[in-house]
Parts: C-alpha cells; structure tokens; sequence
C-alpha cells in the first residue's frame, strides 16, 4: 500500500526572464515533493555560468530565502528525490554536474536504466572517474563528453545508446532540454509560463506557477527550450508506449493529468469497479488516506454507502530527521494513521486502499480497526496483486518481499485480518484509465515488461532476496 511503496523522482526546468526561476522551480518542486524526499536540488544559468545548490532533505529544509536569491538567471531545472539506483548520500542528490569540451551540463533524472553496468564499464575504460554511484552520472558524462557540436546533437547521439526508463531535464549555459524515453515510461509535460516555457513531472508543477498545460512530451521526443522559443523533436521511434500504469493508481498527484485524464477521475472510476466486482453489506466506506481517497469515494457512490473517514494520517511525521525512540518506534502504522475509534466502534467497514506491497502495514490496519472496534473490515484493493518488482525507478520491493508473490487471495486475506478481500481485475484498472493496455506497463501484476531487463539485474535481486 502506498505507505509502503517508496516514491521515485520528480523534475523540473523553466525558462522565462520575467520572473525568479529558482523561487519557480522552488514552488514547482514543492508541488512534486510527493515523488521524493530525501534530496532536492535547483541549479540556475544566466546565460554564462550555472549555479547549483542541492543537499539531502525536503525542498523546505534545504532552501533558504537567501539562498534562493544568491541563485540568479533566467533559466533552471530542479530534482526531488528518492534513491533508487545508487545509495542515499549527497552525492548522488541531482541535478547531476559534469563539465565537458561544450561546457557544463547539469542532468535532472527521473527513472532507472538497465543498462548501467556496461556504460559505466565501457567510460571506466576511456579513463573516466565517477563521483557518484547514481546512473544519472552515466548519462550526464555521456551527454557533456560526447564529440557532438550542440548538446542537440548529442542527445540525438547518445540517447538510443540508453536502456531503461527516463525522463530528464538537461540544463547547458544556453538551452533547457526535457525529454522522455522511446517507451516513455515516466511522465513529463510541458507548459507555457510567461514568455517562455517550462517541463515538469507532472501537471501539478505547471499548475502552482500559474504556467498553462501544453501537453505530454510524447516517448522518445525532446522539447528544446532556448531564447528562439520551443521546439519538438523525435530522437527515437516510439517504441511501445509504456507509461507505468502505478502513476494512474497512486505515484501522482491526483491533480495531474495524463493521458488527457484527471487521474481523480481514474482512481473514482477503479472504486466504482470495485464496488461492481466485489459488493458487500457493510455501514461505512474508508479510505487509507490520502491515496485511497478518490477510490472509495467512487466505491460510496456506485454501492451507495455512506462514506466516511476512519483514519487520519499525521501529515508530517516520517519527514523527520529526528529517530523515534524504541517505544515510538514500536507504535508501528499509529505513528502516520489515527483511528477515529468512536466512529469505528460496531462499524462494518470496506476500507479501500490503493495497493498491497508486503502486507504487514495492511496487517497493521486491520488489527487497529478492529481494537477499536470495528465489527467487520472489507479490504477493496484498486489494483490487481502487486506480484513483480520493478526495474525502472521505483522502489517497491523484491519478488519474496512482495506478498502477492507466493500467497493467493485467501492467503493474503488470512494473513491480513479482514473479512474479506478483493483486488481489481486488470480489466477495470485499464477501463478506468480510458486507455489500451498496450500504452502502459502493468509488470508489477503480469510480469510483461517493456524493455528487457538484463538476467544480472534480476538475479541482483535474486541476491538480494537471498541475504
Ligand atoms: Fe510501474 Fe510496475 Fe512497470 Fe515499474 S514495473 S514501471 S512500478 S508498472
């Protein structure tokens, strides 16, 4: 469930020389906080040089005022993030930075590459040093020593060379890139701000700067943004749309849109499929907030029962750097969910939630509805058993960990507690999104994924697993 299932990155770039582009790109990543919060950066060009500051924590923790003052130009990009490739320690903090014979180039990378180990090996060999332990280096490095004249050229040049999911933002002296893998695996749009433009993970940091949606940059396609203007252009063919269908079920903001889709509506749309699939007597529908929010709404609204809210997340907890003492610590799920227990007590509830990952926190829940007193908990799950790791950015966990992996249905309800238990068919997950299957991928539930992963990567996990 979504509490259990770590974010990714988000990025971001702007161009515009009628207004502050760090105090933009700083509001903009405070919008995309959600997809990750152990690191934030912002590096701005004037023109000449870039400037970059970016440390380890929240967007609000690692600027100041000042801070953003001293960061002066007319062009930025910016990046929150969770580590997925490479360990959480400052270094690996993005926007990423290599100097080249063109000049600098800084990468904002959200995503993961298959391919890593034999680029590096191949730039380890040319007698190349690496800084970090971050795939992002890799193609930061490739971009600013390729031989190309124009940082256009080199992303034309360097880019088919990638395997794996990524959407980047490229910032030189002179020119913002946005792009997306020819699979187009992680989101990014671009939106008009003023006089210039601006790409961003999600419509949600187009929307709080006040920029107008344009549209998605489409898989294998780069949006260059420079004094002339904006201009799109393929790099690739598109090789099978692939946008990671988890984005519709709970990674973005309910606010984004994708596809031409509020993904609101998507996930109102999985409840009301739950509530066809799996109806159920019961007094109240419960959402684990806040991303199961929009899916037992729709569920309310197709069953007609009433909803109500259970379980109030403690917003801010988990974003602190201080560590819990033992007997906090032993509070488990409680230090995020509190129980409104005398609306609880002698409830039947369908409690609805995004996902199931390891279903210990699933776990959790149920035993906390029912110490305060619920007399029956229906878990509505709106996806399909979550079976498959991922290898494209997202930290979800390894195939053991993953408790639909190796138990049925029952199984899983057994061990969780509820009464009941029921997930999504793939069927209604894709109907809700308004799109084919084929446009995404569903690896987690059915194992299909778009681009091969190299058998030393899975078997990585296999170690992994093992230990
Ligand atoms: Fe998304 Fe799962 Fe595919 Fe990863 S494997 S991109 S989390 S659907």
């Amino acid at each position: 469930m979504s509490l259990e299932i770590h974010d990714h990155c988000g990025v971001f770039g702007i161009l515009t020389r009628e207004d502050d582009v760090a105090k933009l790109t700083y509001y903009a990543l405070y919008a995309l906080q959600h997809r990750g919060q152990e690191s934030a950066g912002i590096a701005v060009s004037d023109g000449r040089e870039t400037m970059m500051l970016k440390d380890m924590g929240m967007v609000s923790q690692v600027f100041s005022e000042r801070d953003l003052l001293n960061l002066r130009g007319y062009m930025a990009i910016g990046h929150v993030r969770y580590s997925t490739t490479g360990s959480s320690f400052w270094e690996n903090s993005q926007p990423i930075h290599v100097n080249g014979p063109r000049g600098s180039v800084y990468v904002a990378h959200n995503g993961n590459l298959v391919n890593t180990d034999e680029l590096r090996e191949e730039l380890r060999e040319q007698g190349v040093r690496f800084h970090t332990t971050s795939d992002t280096e890799v193609i930061a490095l490739l971009l600013a020593r390729h031989p190309a004249e124009d940082i256009e050229e080199a992303v034309r040049e360097v880019m088919p060379r990638l395997s794996g999911a990524y959407s980047l933002a490229i910032l030189t002296e002179t020119k913002l890139i946005g792009l997306r893998d020819p699979h187009g695996i992680r989101p990014l749009c671009v939106g008009r701000y003023r006089d210039g433009f601006a790409v961003s993970s999600e419509s949600c940091g187009l929307d709080i700067i006040g920029a107008e949606y344009i549209r998605e940059i489409e898989p294998g396609e780069m949006a260059v943004i420079d004094h002339t203007g904006l201009r799109f252009e393929r790099f690739s063919e598109v090789r099978r749309p692939s946008l990671c269908i988890f984005e519709f079920i709970y990674f973005a903001r309910p606010d984004s849109v994708m596809y031409d889709t509020y993904l609101y509506h998507a996930r109102k749309h999985m409840g009301m499929s739950l509530a066809d699939e799996a109806p159920v007597d019961a007094d109240v529908v419960m959402p684990i907030p806040d991303t199961g929010v929009p899916a037992a709404i729709g569920f309310s609204q197709a069953s007609g029962i009433p909803f109500g809210e259970g379980l109030i997340k403690n917003r801010y907890v988990g974003r602190t750097f201080i560590q819990p003492t033992q007997a906090i610590r032993q509070l488990g799920v409680r230090l995020k969910l509190n129980p409104l227990v005398r609306d609880i007590r002698g409830k039947r509830l369908v409690v609805v939630d995004d996902s199931i990952v390891r279903g210990n926190t699933t776990k959790e829940i149920v035993k906390m509805l029912r110490d305060a007193g619920a007399r029956e908990v229906h878990m509505r799950i709106s996806s399909p058993p979550d079976k498959n790791p991922c290898f494209y950015g997202i930290d979800t966990a390894t195939r053991q960990e993953l408790i639909a992996s190796s138990r049925s249905v029952d199984e899983i309800r057994r061990f969780i507690g509820a009464d009941t238990l029921h997930y999504l068919s793939m069927e209604n997950l894709v109907r809700a999104t308004g799109r084919p299957k084929e446009e995404f991928c569903t690896a987690c539930f059915d194992g299909e994924y778009p681009i091969p992963v190299p058998d030393e990567m899975r078997m990585a996990k296999c170690r992994l697993e093992a230990v």
